[in-house]
């Protein structure tokens, strides 16, 4: 989105394919680079997440003058080999002793020694502040740096980044780093703690990010899954809810999907067992998949209704007695619903 800012010049911010990097870089001179994180998605068109990153690393050898701004607490980020100039936000809040993080865990080896890394905060996935104790290496030093979590919910959440406390109408750990990312891009501009303020006050959930509608007497919540780090990221967010929900999870395996849907089962959906879910949806073209590996949580499979017909999860949804319902889709799937809606 290209817009004035108060010197008069225009900025253009390009959220890019990981693939599409190079080519861009081929015509335009960006004057900074933010990579947010890299996780397992749709390995049958990207691969590997080191595979994914060095696409990403070549593209900005191309701009040796642009700042890369990385996400810090990521491994995988540790001091690359390029020449730009490098820049770190994190979390750097309660640090307690060196723990391993969960097992299922990937990109958890040290970028020095190959060990396994520990991590004396850890936010989620491979994220956080972590330490090899086999050669010492441990998260570079931030320069951006959020302090304390005040407040985290299912659909808010308050934080300290460099002294200065911002809020977000948007729940999820994995927005927080979004919104310290977009902090830290507005000050590298020049933005002072205020102008990042309103322009927190005046962002709202879009396009199955979070986005929230009615459907009869039923306030629903739509997010979007496409991975298992974000698929667990999104049902610990929902988990926050202090209500009774029925959820719903939509399954495609469309192109844009990715074809393989192998990843639901890397996915923690064992969270829902602890959750106050009277009943559930399986829907999509791969209901029959995402109702099997919602049944092997252990979730009574008598609970669990499943269709293709997304017209048929609506009505269900408008039928069934929560008043609340979230609404898990991969992406073709929540394009699907959302026609649905219109
Ligand atoms: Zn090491």
């Amino acid at each position: 989105t290209a817009k004035s800012s108060k010197t008069g010049k225009n900025i253009a911010v390009l959220e890019i394919d990981e693939a599409s990097l190079s080519r861009i870089c081929d015509y335009i001179q960006p004057s900074l680079f933010v990579i947010t994180n890299i996780f397992r998605d749709q390995m049958d068109r990207f691969g590997e997440i080191y595979t994914t990153y060095n696409m990403i690393l070549d593209a900005i050898r191309k701009v040796p003058t642009a700042t890369v701004l990385l996400n810090g607490d990521s491994p995988l980020f540790y001091k690359p080999t390029i020449p730009n100039p490098i820049e770190y936000f994190g979390f750097d809040s309660e640090k307690g002793p060196a723990q391993l993080a969960h097992y299922n865990t990937e990109g958890i080896l040290c970028p020095d020694c190959q060990g396994i890394l520990k991590y004396e905060h850890n936010t989620y996935a491979n994220l956080g502040a972590y330490i090899c104790e086999g050669c010492g290496c441990k998260r570079p030093d931030l320069d951006y740096r959020l302090t304390k979590l005040v407040e985290l919910t299912n659909n808010r959440s308050r934080f300290v980044i460099d002294g200065q406390e911002y809020g977000i109408q948007i729940g999820g750990l994995y927005n927080i780093y979004n919104a310290l990312a977009a902090v830290a891009i507005a000050r590298f501009l020049g933005a002072d703690s205020q102008l990042i303020k309103q322009g927190f006050d005046k962002s709202r959930a879009v396009f199955g990010r979070q986005e929230t509608f009615h459907i009869g007497d039923k306030e629903c919540t739509l997010v979007l899954i496409k991975n298992p780090v974000g698929a667990t990221q999104a049902l610990e967010m929902i988990n926050l809810a202090p209500y009774p929900f029925s959820l719903s999870v939509l399954l495609n395996a469309n192109y844009a999907d990715g074809i393989d849907t192998s990843w639901i089962w890397d996915a923690d959906f064992e969270q829902i067992t602890d959750m106050d879910i009277p009943e559930i949806n399986a829907g999509g073209v791969r209901h029959s998949e995402i109702a099997r590996r919602l049944r092997v949580t252990g979730y009574p499979a008598e609970k669990i209704t499943e269709t293709s017909n997304l017209e048929q999860v609506l009505k269900t949804i408008e039928n069934q007695d929560c008043k609340h319902a979230y609404i898990l889709a991969t992406y073709t799937a929540m394009l699907e619903f959302r026609e649905l809606l219109a």
